[in-house]
């Protein structure tokens, strides 16, 4: 449920409505847009007696929240929500590219990697720590040791570092990660949402390689009913019937969560696709459809990367895809 405030309400008002909304149990989520100010009543709405809120003086309107995501959802928020991360921003017009390995490596591989991506206009640098693999014989990740390397990395280029975490347990490892990536296996694993909800770190959230745009959004509100709204939503693409690529991009994605939410999105062409040579293509695409930013995956030795080499860009053609990208976001905004 929302309550549109009149215009012209004091702060005092304000304060004993929540107050008083509090003691019903219930949750405020209190959004001073540009036009309005809005409370959300977050918990069991169905004791409020709408029409009693509404006939307050303060009060211009009450809706009733038909969708199950509340603090998510673009009603409560109808400004886009922007994202600080160290010096840089993720939404409402800042466009991030978060870009490196998909897994730290080693401290040349990352070091060369960070300081190639930062000279092509990244604004974060991701790289794997804990790996999610398919095959538990596979690379697992440099774990501890990894996100070392990204400090080190991030002390001498001054990026923001974005990495995934897999267990709740190694919440104290991130204390100087700037973004904690929740990855799409982890998407639902809810345990996981609630303890990143109790933080106050952003938190990328990668769509799961089966879930709907609604259960994305209500993973979100997992984090941000903790009290944690610093959520960032990323696509990654789904898993659909075709074998070309890795999965497939859902695009329209975008939009909708634009008109549902006001957090940003992000799209990874790189994990989407699977294939180098189609990042480019659809890293276009995702800006000319307004998404927030990239996350793209860079080695400076594709062939020999320990993970995903096959649809790592090299560093030459991670800044011919970002000088690309900064021609269609600029065309795109004199439409
Ligand atoms: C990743 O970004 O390294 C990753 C494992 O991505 P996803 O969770 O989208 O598969
Ligand atoms: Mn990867």
């Amino acid at each position: 449920m929302i309550a549109v405030l009149k215009t012209g309400t004091t702060e005092q008002q304000i304060e004993n409505l929540t107050a008083w909304i509090k003691s019903q149990g219930l949750d405020v989520h209190l959004s001073r847009g540009s036009a309005h100010t809005i409370l959300g009543l977050v918990g069991d709405t169905a004791k409020i007696d709408a029409e009693l809120l509404e006939s307050l003086d303060i009060v211009d309107s009450v809706k009733r929240i038909s969708e199950p995501f509340k603090s998510a959802n673009r009603k409560f928020h109808p400004d886009d929500s922007v994202i600080s991360v160290g010096n840089t921003a993720v939404g409402g017009g800042a466009f991030a590219v978060m870009a490196g390995p998909c897994s730290v490596e080693s401290e040349e591989q990352v070091m060369a990697i960070a300081r190639a991506v930062k000279a092509a206009g990244a604004t974060m640098l991701r790289g794997g720590a804990f790996k999610p693999r398919t095959s538990p014989y596979d690379f697992q990740g440099l774990k501890a040791d990894g996100i070392e390397l990204l400090l080190e990395a991030k002390k001498e280029t001054g990026l923001p570092i974005v990495t995934e975490i897999m267990n709740a347990n190694h919440l104290p490892l991130f204390e100087e990660v700037d973004v904690i990536q929740v990855g799409a296996r982890n998407m639902q694993n809810f345990e996981l949402l609630k303890e990143l909800g109790r933080t106050q770190k952003p938190i990328l959230l990668k769509r799961g390689l089966a879930n709907t745009l609604k259960e994305l959004l209500m993973s979100a509100e997992y984090i941000m009913a903790g009290g944690n709204e610093n959520v960032i939503l990323c696509e990654r693409g789904i898993r659909t019937f075709e074998t070309y690529t890795r999965n497939t991009l859902d695009l329209s994605a975008v939009p909708l969560l634009h008109e549902l939410s006001h957090l940003p999105v992000i799209i990874d062409p790189s994990h989407a696709t699977g294939v180098a040579r189609l990042v480019k293509p659809m890293a276009l695409a995702a800006a000319a459809c307004g998404a927030d930013g990239l996350m793209i995956e860079v080695h400076n030795d594709p062939a020999h990367a320990l993970c995903d080499g096959a649809q790592s860009l090299t560093p030459d053609a991670f800044a011919d895809v970002i000088a690309a990208v900064t021609r269609v976001r600029n065309a795109v905004k004199e439409q």
